[in-house]
């Protein structure tokens, strides 16, 4: 029994679960990551990322996770492809200890650390369940090559919604991008590279406010926000690019959140409750950059490393 439990459950694997592993692993923590597939890390399905250092040509994402990953087991990291559904404290002999269930086993951890960023934020207008995998999408990378010479639209002025944009020019023969406001959200860099794209026009101060179709998308309701003047859009693809929403459901009540469900945590990534952590995009302000993840989660592990060493009446006072 002793050796099912490990000192260090780390729930997700983009970089901020994997980065945590690198430094728990490399501690001789015994750790076990989770891999939940679904929905995967934004960075896996990241086209091509130049902002992250040290990296001056760029790299795809599924690429720099996989480094990660290869960097961590190289350390000692143990994988499950599982999801996670509960996790929950037990008392005994042990003393506490947190009983992690996933859809088929029961793991127990002196230390968790919750790595489970965030998924697509729905836009909420109507057509947009009907038409989910028939023409709506909230992946370029997954589903932009079903729209060769297809005229499309992008939802969103962010960062997300313009890079989506940029990568569709690849196949699609028109991109709209509908935006809100008068101007992009995005840092200057991808804005100006999407307002010097032919392929690209640009539909400012608009919101969608339907998709339809038949089997598949035909077309977009548009209502101008300015002058409240209603049109329609052709296309047979719409991708919606409309912000995030944190994978924390299942965590119920567990540990303290913000309004938004957001897991709230101290400088050193403690959560409310003690030996759960929190880093990358699932804490409550998070900068949502990879860089940002990957110190997030080199704190939250060198604070399970402590935590751990603390209760073992190891630590290095
Ligand atoms: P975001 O920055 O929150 O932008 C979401 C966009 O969607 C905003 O323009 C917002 O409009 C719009 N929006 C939200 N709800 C809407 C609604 N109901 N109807 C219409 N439009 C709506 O999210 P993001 O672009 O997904 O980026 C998330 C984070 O990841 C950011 O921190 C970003 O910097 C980061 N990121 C970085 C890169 C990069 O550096 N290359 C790439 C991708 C993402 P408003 O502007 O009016 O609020």
């Amino acid at each position: 029994m002793e050796s099912l439990i490990y000192d260090t459950a780390i729930i997700g694997s983009g970089p901020a679960g994997f980065t945590a592993a690198i430094y728990t692993c490399r501690s001789r923590l015994k750790t076990l990551l989770f891999e939940c597939f679904v929905p995967p890390s934004q960075v896996a399905v990241a086209d091509f990322i130049e902002n992250y250092p040290g990296f001056p040509e760029g790299i795809e994402g599924f690429q720099l996770l996989d480094r990660l990953k290869r960097q961590a087991q190289n350390f000692g990291l143990e994988l499950h492809a599982s999801r996670v559904d509960n996790i929950a404290l037990e008392s005994g002999d042990r003393g506490d200890i947190w009983r992690v269930k996933t859809e088929d086993k029961i793991y127990y951890s002196l230390t968790v650390i919750l790595a489970v960023g965030a998924r697509h934020r729905q836009l909420g207008v109507e057509g947009e369940d009907k038409f989910r995998g028939k023409g709506v999408s909230y992946c370029a990378v997954c589903d932009g090559a079903f729209f060769k010479d297809k005229e499309i639209v992008v939802i969103g002025g962010g960062n997300s919604a313009v890079s989506e944009a940029l990568y569709l020019t690849r196949f699609a023969k028109k991109v709209r991008l509908i935006h809100r406001r008068n101007r992009l959200r995005a840092v200057a860099a991808l804005a100006q590279k999407a307002e010097g794209n032919r392929r690209i026009e640009l539909v400012l101060d608009s919101v969608v406010t339907q998709i339809y179709g038949k089997e598949t998308v035909q077309g977009v309701r548009v209502r101008n926000v300015v002058s409240g003047q209603e049109s329609h859009l052709s296309c047979c693809g719409v991708f919606i690019s409309v912000g995030y929403t944190p994978n924390t459901n299942f965590l119920g009540g567990l540990v303290k959140m913000d309004d938004s469900g957001y897991i709230v945590v101290d400088q050193a990534m403690r959560a409310s409750k003690p030996g759960i952590f929190a880093c990358g995009d699932c804490r409550s302000n998070s900068l949502r950059q990879i860089i940002a993840a990957c110190g997030d989660g080199a704190v939250a592990g060198s604070s399970a490393v402590d935590y751990v060493d603390h209760i073992k009446g190891q630590a290095y006072e």
